[in-house]
C-alpha cells in the first residue's frame, strides 16, 4: 500500500456546512483514471468517446486507464470496446493523436470485481498508481452501495470520486450521499458531474453578460419580462426506460441541468472566475429560488403518445419496453422558478425539458419588456427585444424591431446572430479534464446538490398528490396544445 495520506474514518464536516473554506485546488494530476462499469451504456457511449478527444489533445499525457466491472471480461474485451469508442477519433487525429490514443488502449487492464464487496475497491485503489479518479458509471444504488462498502476500509485522500446524475432522489438522500462521499476524501476531490454545459459555454454564458456594458444595466428585473430555459428533445425514450421511468423529465433534467444554466444567467458578477468565486454565486441564486406551487400553472406536465416524428413512428410512451404506466411518469415538464432577490423578484424563469418533441431546442431564451413609449406613428412589428443563447452549437441571437426596407415608419424584424467560442471536446472530455487536472468548477458542489433538490420537491410532492393533471401530447407535436409557449418560432441555427 502507498505512503499516501488515507481517509475512512469520520465526516469531513466542514465540507459541507462550510463549502466555500475547501481547498481551491487538488492535490496533483490524476495518474489512473479507473472506470467502474466499464460494459455500461454510458462508459461506451459518451465517456470513452470524450477521453478519445481529451487523450488527443494532449491533456492526457500519462493517464492510465483500468476498467473494472460486474462482467467476466479479460483485458481483450475491454480493449475491443475501447477501440469501437476510440474509432472516431482515431480516424480523425493527426500521427501524434493516434500513438497518444494507442498507448493508453494499450496499456489499459480489466478487473472482474464486485465493487459492493467489502474491501474491494480499497483494495485495487491500491493497487493503481495514484492519483486514481474513480468514475462510478454505475446505477445510482451501486455507487452508493459501492461508497458504503469502501468507507470502513477508506481510501487514499487523494482521489477524486466522479458521481454521476441523479445525484440522490430528494434533498434527505442527497444529503445521507455527501455524508457518505466526506467519509471516504475532501469535498473539493468529489465531482458530481453535470455535463449539459460544457466549460466553453458556461464561459460564453459569463462573457457575454460580463464583458459587455450595454447588457449588465439592462439584466433586471426593471427591464426583463422573462427568462426561459428550454431543452426540447426530438428523441424519445430510446430503450432508456430502466432509468427514466423512475425519473421522468423534472428529476431527469430540471432539477439538475436547467437549473445551473438558470443560475449562470441570473448570478451577480463574482469577482473572478475562479471555481470558489463561481460556485458561492451559483450558490447564492439557488439559494433565492423557489416554485410557489400554490399559483395555478407554476408546474405542468405531460406524456407522450403515439406520434410521428420526421417520419419514424412513436409508439405511445406506455406501450414502450419497460415502461410501467401506472407510475405516471412525465415525459415533458415545466417549472416557474422565483428568485427572490432585489435584481430578479417579478421575473418569471420558465424552465422547460421534454421528449418525442417535434423540434429539438437547447437554448435560453430572454424576453425584455415593451419600451414605455413607441412614438405614435410606427406601424408594424412592435415586438419584445428577445436575445437567445443556443447551447452546442454555441450561439447567439438578437431580436430587434427596426426600420427595415421599405416604409420608414413601418417597423421590421432583424435577427443579428452570432457563433460564440467552441471547444474540440465533446463534454464529457471537459468533465474529465476538470477531474484529471482537479479542478471542480463545472462539477457540482456538495450544497448546490442539495438545495437543487429543496427547489423542485414542493413540485414533486404536489405531483404525487396528484394536484397537477397529467397532460398529453402526439409525439412530433410541440406539446400539448393548451400550453401557450413562446418556443414555438424558428430553430437556431445548428441545432
Ligand atoms: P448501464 O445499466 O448501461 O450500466 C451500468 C454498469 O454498471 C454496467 O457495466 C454494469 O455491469 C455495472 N454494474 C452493475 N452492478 C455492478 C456491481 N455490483 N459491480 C460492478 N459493476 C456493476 O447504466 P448507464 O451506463 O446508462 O448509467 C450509468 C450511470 O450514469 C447511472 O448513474 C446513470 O444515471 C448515469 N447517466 C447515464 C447516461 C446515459 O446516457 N447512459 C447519461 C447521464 C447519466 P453489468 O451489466 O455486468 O451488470
Amino acid at each position: 500500500m502507498s505512503a499516501r495520506k488515507w481517509q475512512g474514518v469520520g465526516v469531513n464536516t466542514s465540507s459541507l456546512t462550510e463549502p466555500g473554506t475547501v481547498a481551491a485546488t487538488a492535490d496533483k494530476r490524476v495518474r489512473t483514471l479507473l472506470i467502474l462499469g466499464a460494459s455500461g451504456d454510458l462508459t461506451g457511449r459518451l465517456l470513452l468517446p470524450g477521453l478519445a478527444r481529451l487523450i488527443r489533445s494532449g491533456r492526457a499525457k500519462g493517464l492510465s486507464l483500468v476498467g473494472a466491472g460486474s462482467d467476466p471480461w479479460d483485458d481483450a474485451k475491454w480493449r475491443a470496446r475501447i477501440d469501437e469508442s476510440f474509432a472516431a477519433a482515431m480516424e480523425t487525429s493527426d500521427e501524434q493523436g493516434r500513438r497518444a490514443l494507442q498507448e493508453v488502449r494499450d496499456t489499459s487492464t480489466y478487473h472482474h470485481i464486485d465493487v459492493t464487496a467489502g474491501g474491494v475497491l480499497t483494495e485495487l485503489v491500491a493497487s493503481l498508481e495514484g492519483p486514481v479518479a474513480i468514475y462510478f458509471a454505475l446505477p445510482p444504488t451501486v455507487s452508493q452501495l459501492a461508497c458504503t462498502a469502501a468507507a470502513p476500509f477508506g481510501l487514499p485522500a487523494d482521489t477524486r470520486l466522479v458521481m454521476e446524475k441523479p445525484f440522490g432522489t430528494d434533498r434527505e438522500s442527497a444529503h445521507q450521499l455527501n455524508i457518505g462521499l466526506a467519509k471516504l476524501v475532501p469535498e473539493h476531490n468529489i465531482h458530481r458531474v453535470d455535463h449539459f454545459l460544457g466549460k466553453a459555454t458556461v464561459f460564453n454564458i459569463l462573457g457575454m453578460r460580463f464583458a459587455n456594458r450595454i447588457l449588465e444595466p439592462v439584466w433586471n428585473n426593471l427591464h426583463i419580462d422573462k427568462v426561459e430555459v428550454i431543452f426540447d428533445e426530438d428523441l424519445a425514450l430510446e430503450n432508456r426506460a430502466r432509468y427514466y421511468d423512475r425519473a421522468g423529465a423534472l428529476r431527469d433534467m430540471i432539477q439538475s441541468h436547467l437549473l445551473h444554466v438558470m443560475a449562470l444567467l441570473a448570478l451577480n458578477a463574482p469577482s473572478t472566475l475562479h471555481e470558489r468565486d463561481l460556485r458561492d454565486h451559483i450558490g447564492s441564486v439557488l439559494r433565492a429560488s423557489s416554485i410557489d406551487v400554490g399559483v395555478p400553472g407554476s408546474s405542468r406536465r405531460a406524456r407522450y403518445t403515439a406520434g410521428s416524428i420526421k417520419g419514424r413512428e412513436v409508439p405511445d410512451y406506455t406501450a414502450e419496453p419497460g415502461v410501467d404506466g401506472s407510475l405516471g411518469t412525465e415525459t415533458l415538464a415545466e417549472v416557474t422558478v422565483s428568485i427572490n432577490n432585489d435584481r430578479w423578484a417579478g421575473v418569471p424563469f420558465i424552465l422547460r425539458s421534454g421528449k418525442a418533441l417535434g423540434v429539438k431546442r437547447k437554448e435560453a431564451l430572454i424576453t425584455f419588456k415593451p419600451v414605455n413609449h413607441l412614438p405614435d406613428g410606427f406601424t408594424g412589428m412592435d415586438t419584445p427585444t428577445r436575445l437567445r443563447i443556443g447551447f452546442g452549437p454555441d450561439t447567439l441571437q438578437l431580436d430587434l424591431d427596426v426600420n427595415g426596407p421599405g416604409d420608414m415608419f413601418s417597423l421590421d424584424r432583424a435577427t443579428l446572430t452570432a457563433e460564440l467560442n467552441a471547444t474540440d471536446l465533446l463534454p464529457y472530455g471537459e468533465v474529465l479534464d476538470g477531474v484529471l487536472s482537479g479542478d471542480p468548477t463545472l462539477s457540482v458542489r456538495s450544497d448546490i446538490a442539495e438545495d437543487c433538490w429543496r427547489i423542485v420537491e414542493p413540485v414533486l410532492a404536489a405531483w404525487a398528490a396528484n394536484e397537477v393533471p397529467l397532460e398529453e401530447y402526439p409525439a412530433g407535436s410541440q406539446g400539448p396544445q393548451s400550453w401557450e409557449t413562446s418556443t414555438l418560432d424558428t430553430p437556431l441555427p445548428g441545432a
